[in-house]
Parts: C-alpha cells; structure tokens; sequence
C-alpha cells in the first residue's frame, strides 16, 4: 500500500527558532519600513546603483546564511526517514529544511533562496557566499562575471513574480497530498496561502500551527497554537505512529 503523502507548507514561523526574524510577511521588518522594502522590491533594486549597494550591505549583515535548524525543521526530516512520503513547499529563503537533512528534490522554494546569487542578465548562479566575498575584496555592487550585468540574490524581490514551474509543482502536491500541513504562515499571502485551500477541497487532512489565527482555521480539521518547536515534532510524531498502524477503515 502506497503510503499517505504529507505535505508542509512552511513561512517565517518555522525560522524564528533559528533567529531569523519575518522580514517579508504582513507584519514583516520590510513591509513596516519602506526604506527597507526598497532594498528588496525588483524596480529600485534594479534602476538605482544606491540602493544596490545598500542591498549588498544588508546581506553581508544579514543573519540568515549563518543560522542552524532548529526542532520543527528536524522533526520534518524524521518524519520523511520514518517512510512516510513528505514535501515542503516554504515560503522562506533560508534554506533550513536542506540544511536540517531533507534532500532537496523534496523541497519547493516558493520565493527561492538567499543562499545562492543570480545574475539578471545570463541567469548564471552561485553561492552567495562567493558574491559576498567579492564585497569582502572591496566591490560594492559586484557585476556577474559571465555578462557583466546586475547580480542579486536568488529570491523572489517584491514585484517579480514565482517561478511558475516552482508554483505548478506546488499546486500538485496540495492537490495530492493527503495530509496538509501549514507551519508558521499567516496564510495571507497568495498565492501561497490558496495551497492550504486547495488541499481541503482535494480532500486533504488540513492542519495549520500558527500561534496566531489564519484566514484558514475555519477551513482546518485541527488548529495548533502551541510553540512550534515543540508542536510540530509532536504532532509529526503522531503522524508517523499512525502510519505504522494498519488500515482497515479506507474505501
Ligand atoms: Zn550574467
């Protein structure tokens, strides 16, 4: 018997643990300080050296490519060792799941990641720390060495929009899935929020831990408030012990 597919839409909740506060959710550093949000919205980024330069500055100093895992980010990788077949589709940029041991064909990046830099000329990649270095070695607003146009981090900026396969992909796992999961997400940004609706009308099991209430709870077969460190491996545990009973009761 094929087992169950769980699915984990996770945002900047399953982070804070790690010390990474919510920068781009409702409430999030850069939607409450413009000055920011310009640092990170594709038009300025792109039109105006200045703000470039800031950008850098800001990811040189930014905490996220230092941080560790946490509990909740380990939990989902014993749950996918347990056997049960996960995916986690995540709204952040930090990398954690991969870097907590899930491999990284199971993890979708809805707004792609501050570990990598991309060139927005060639689309070539690399390590953001190969870029920071650059700044290390005294450029301010490094050019890509392939085509010489502007670099920038490999995340989904304020008006750009996602990578429609990333987002293609996303939807067939909500559709599929049977079990959703939504960990530390306001579920007030779409179209990220709409997977969690789209898993309940497929007939998913919807479970969302939030310590604060989402436009989704009515919607939800259980609504966790607890910490998410000790919530989440909590509840996957159950998850996983579930699975190993059998199951008679399915049509
Ligand atoms: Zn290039």
């Amino acid at each position: 018997m094929t087992k169950p597919l769980v699915a984990v839409l996770s945002g900047a909740g399953i982070s804070t643990d790690s010390g990474i506060p919510d920068y781009r959710g409702p409430q999030g550093l850069w939607r409450r300080d413009p000055e920011a949000e310009k640092l990170v919205t594709y038009e300025y980024y792109m039109g105006d050296p200045e703000i470039r330069r800031r950008s850098w500055q800001m990811r040189r100093k930014n905490r996220t490519l230092s941080a560790e895992p946490n509990a909740a980010h380990r939990a989902i990788v014993d749950l996918e060792r347990s056997g049960v077949p996960v995916r986690v589709i995540t709204q952040n940029v930090d990398g954690l799941h991969q870097m907590a041991g899930l491999p990284a064909r199971k993890v979708l990046e809805l707004h792609g990641s501050a570990r990598s830099f991309v060139c927005t000329g060639c689309h070539a990649r690399g390590p953001m720390e190969e870029a920071l270095a650059r700044l290390d070695a005294g450029e301010d607003d490094p050019p890509c060495r392939e085509c010489g146009a502007v670099l920038k981090s490999a995340t989904v900026m304020f008006g750009q929009r996602l990578d429609p396969v990333v987002l293609g992909e996303a939807l067939a796992i909500a559709k599929a899935c049977q079990v959703f999961i939504a960990v530390g997400t306001s579920l007030q940004v779409q179209p990220a929020a709409g997977l969690a609706g789209v898993a309940a009308d497929h007939g998913a099991r919807l479970v969302i831990v939030n310590a604060e209430p989402t436009p989704y709870d009515e919607l939800a077969d259980e609504v966790v408030r607890e910490p998410i460190g000790t919530a989440l491996p909590k509840l996957l545990r159950e998850l996983a012990a579930a699975e190993r009973l059998p199951r008679s009761e399915e049509g």
